[in-house]
């Protein structure tokens, strides 16, 4: 048997399961296969720093050009895996040749949902979009936004702080609904606006080209470019192709593996079994992208890990930064700790009486205590909190 491990998806998740493969000592051949053009780079400076011209590209790669070689990792980039023959154990690339593995990582993430018919609009998800909005952004006076999730409004901020007028266009009632319910996402509205921005929500788009936008109404927005950011869809065709289990990505279980005992899933693309929320799971966040690879390359590795961490993401717009821990599904309440007016707070979102998510804007350093409290699944005293003096560690009731 050849003691080749095989990652299909050089982002994050694919560079971060080389690393732990060679960590954990495996010693034998790693090839790591990516069909971009660039060595494994993280995503959220593209709507970020990168974006803004405050941070260089170079920052965001996730290792050194020497790291690959150093570690002996086989690094093929422009190179794209068009089929996994499970029965042959090799995968098939592109140009018809073809790499036998041992195990086998899928780690191929997700693209942006496309709208239909605005194929010519701008998404953004690689190195090339955040260069091609930089230049709207440099040269253009105005940017058309088409969903306010994220994405969208990152793209707003750094639009709004390189001076162009920003509409952006939402379906739902408000920004980031799904995501953070009426009473939190309520404080992204009013901080567009405050910005500027001509934020217009409940509104139908009906067609989208590359400068312009029209309404339902009939109304037609021009623009210099058009962001359409509503949404992703995992990578799953090879999964899909190769028969293992795929239902809003593929699936696996809380080691990671899919229905294949000798393939794994990680990062945006992997529905993984979630063993203290009790379910299958599949977030398009950066920190699972970074943490999941060490546990698929443990499995890979024949070693006993499970992934258990909670969800956790982070945004910055304008002066606001943000980071959101846990899953708010299903809350009935939600407490606010601190000052909303001013953007500088604690969210927790409560379901029968017990903290299940928790946000904190302009408040840093508190995500373990959070993690905790949702953890400890104990009912809290709401009036404690809220109280910014009584300390998170302290909330419990009783
Ligand atoms: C603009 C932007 C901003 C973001 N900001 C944040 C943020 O602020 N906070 C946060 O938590 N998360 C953020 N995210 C999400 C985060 O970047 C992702 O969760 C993370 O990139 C997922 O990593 P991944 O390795 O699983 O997938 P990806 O980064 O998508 O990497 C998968 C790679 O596999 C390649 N691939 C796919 N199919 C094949 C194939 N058949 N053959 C070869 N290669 C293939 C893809 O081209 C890609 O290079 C952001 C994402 C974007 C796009």
């Amino acid at each position: 048997m050849s003691s080749t491990y095989v990652i299909i998806g050089a982002g994050l998740a694919g560079a971060k399961a080389a690393e732990a493969l060679r960590d954990k000592g495996f010693d034998g051949r790693v090839v790591l296969l990516g069909d971009e053009h660039h060595r494994p780079y993280e995503r959220p400076p593209l709507s970020k720093g990168i974006l803004t011209g405050k941070a260089e590209r170079e920052s965001a790669f996730v290792h050194p050009e020497s790291w690959y070689s150093d570690h002996d990792v086989d690094l093929r980039l422009g190179t794209r895996v068009t089929a996994v023959d499970r029965t042959a154990r090799e995968v098939v690339l592109a140009d018809g040749s073809r790499v036998g593995y041992a195990k086998l990582l899928l780690a191929t993430g997700a693209e942006p949902r496309v709208l239909p018919g605005a194929e010519n609009t701008v998404r953004l998800r690689r190195f090339g979009d955040t260069e091609r909005l930089r230049q709207v952004l440099e040269t253009g006076s105005k940017l058309a936004v088409v969903g306010a999730g994220w994405i969208g409004l990152e793209v707003a901020s750094a639009a709004r702080q390189a001076g162009l007028d920003v509409v952006v266009l939402e379906a739902l009632e408000l920004p980031l609904l799904p995501a953070l319910g009426r009473e939190a996402a309520r404080v992204f509205a009013d901080l567009h606006r405050e910005h500027g921005v001509d934020l217009r929500l409940g509104v139908r788009v009906a067609e989208a080209g590359p400068d312009h936008v029209r309404l339902g109404d009939g109304e037609r927005i021009d623009a210099d470019a058009v962001l359409v950011g509503i949404g992703a869809v995992p990578n799953t065709a090879l999964a899909e192709g190769a028969g293992l289990t795929v239902e809003n990505g593929i699936q696996v279980d809380a080691h990671l593996h899919t229905s294949d005992p000798d393939i794994f899933a990680a990062g945006d693309v992997a529905n993984a079994y979630h063993p203290s929320l009790g379910r299958h799971l599949r977030v398009e966040h950066w920190a699972s992208a970074l943490k999941q690879p060490a546990v698929a390359a443990a499995g890979m590795l024949g070693l006993e890990a499970v992934y258990d961490e909670l969800p956790y993401f982070y945004t910055d717009q304008y002066d606001l930064g943000m980071e959101y821990t846990g899953l708010s599904d299903g809350y009935d309440r939600v407490v606010f700790r601190g000052d909303v007016e001013a953007r500088e707070f604690i969210a927790f979102w409560l379901k029968d009486g017990k903290v299940v998510a928790g946000m904190n804007v302009n408040v840093w350093d508190v995500t373990d205590p959070i993690k905790d409290l949702i953890r400890s699944a104990s009912t809290v005293d709401s009036a404690r909190l809220a109280d910014p003096s009584v300390p998170l560690t302290e909330v419990g009731a009783g």
